[in-house]
C-alpha cells in the first residue's frame, strides 16, 4: 500500500486527499506554512482522528510533542496529569517513574503506568525501558513513596557528571 496518495473521510464526513504527496497549507488559524498530508503533519495517528489526536494536518511550528496540534496537546496533558491527594504534587502520567534518588541506567527497569487504577490512584507497573514490557508481576501505586520521573533523574545525571 503506498502512502504517496490516498483518500480518507474525516470524522466531519469530509472527503479529502492525503498522504505525502499532496500539497497542504497548516490548518492552525492564521498560520499559511506549506506543508503535505503525510503522516509526518497529522495531528495524532490516525487522518480520520482517533483518542490521539484530531486528524487534522499542521506545520511542524504547530505540532507538539506527541505529534499533536495545541489542544489536541493540551487535552492530552489534561488527561494525563494526576495531582496527589496529599502532597499536591503533579505528575504526568505518560512518564517514566523510579523511586525519588534512584540512578536511571537505561538497561533496567522503570515504573510505568499503563492504564491501570486502584482507586483513585494510578498503577505502576514494572517495566523494561525499551518496548515496555512488563518484567514481573509487580506493581505499585503512585501514591505510595516519593517518585522522580526519569527525564529529571537522566538530566541530573547528565549535568552532574563531569
Ligand atoms: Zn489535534
Ligand atoms: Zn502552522
Amino acid at each position: 500500500m503506498g502512502y504517496a496518495r490516498y483518500e480518507i473521510i474525516r470524522a466531519n464526513g469530509d472527503r479529502i486527499e492525503a498522504g505525502y504527496a499532496v500539497q497542504a497549507i497548516c490548518e492552525k488559524d492564521g498560520c499559511n506554512e506549506q506543508i503535505d498530508r503525510g503522516l509526518a503533519h497529522l495531528c495524532g495517528k490516525d487522518p480520520r482522528g482517533d483518542d490521539h489526536g484530531c486528524g487534522g494536518y499542521f506545520c511542524a511550528n504547530h505540532l507538539y510533542g506527541d505529534n499533536q496540534c495545541e489542544s489536541c496537546a493540551a487535552k492530552a496533558d489534561e488527561v494525563n496529569r494526576w495531582v496527589h491527594p496529599d502532597t499536591g504534587e503533579e505528575f504526568d502520567l505518560r512518564d517514566r517513574f523510579l523511586p525519588a534518588g534512584a540512578r536511571y541506567d537505561s538497561r533496567s527497569p522503570v515504573w510505568k503506568h499503563q492504564g491501570e487504577w486502584r482507586g483513585e490512584v494510578p498503577v505502576l507497573a514494572h517495566v523494561l525501558p525499551q518496548g515496555e514490557r512488563a518484567v514481573d508481576t509487580e506493581t505499585r501505586l503512585l501514591s505510595e513513596g516519593e517518585w522522580e520521573d526519569v527525564g529529571r533523574i537522566v538530566y541530573r545525571q547528565m549535568t552532574q557528571a563531569s
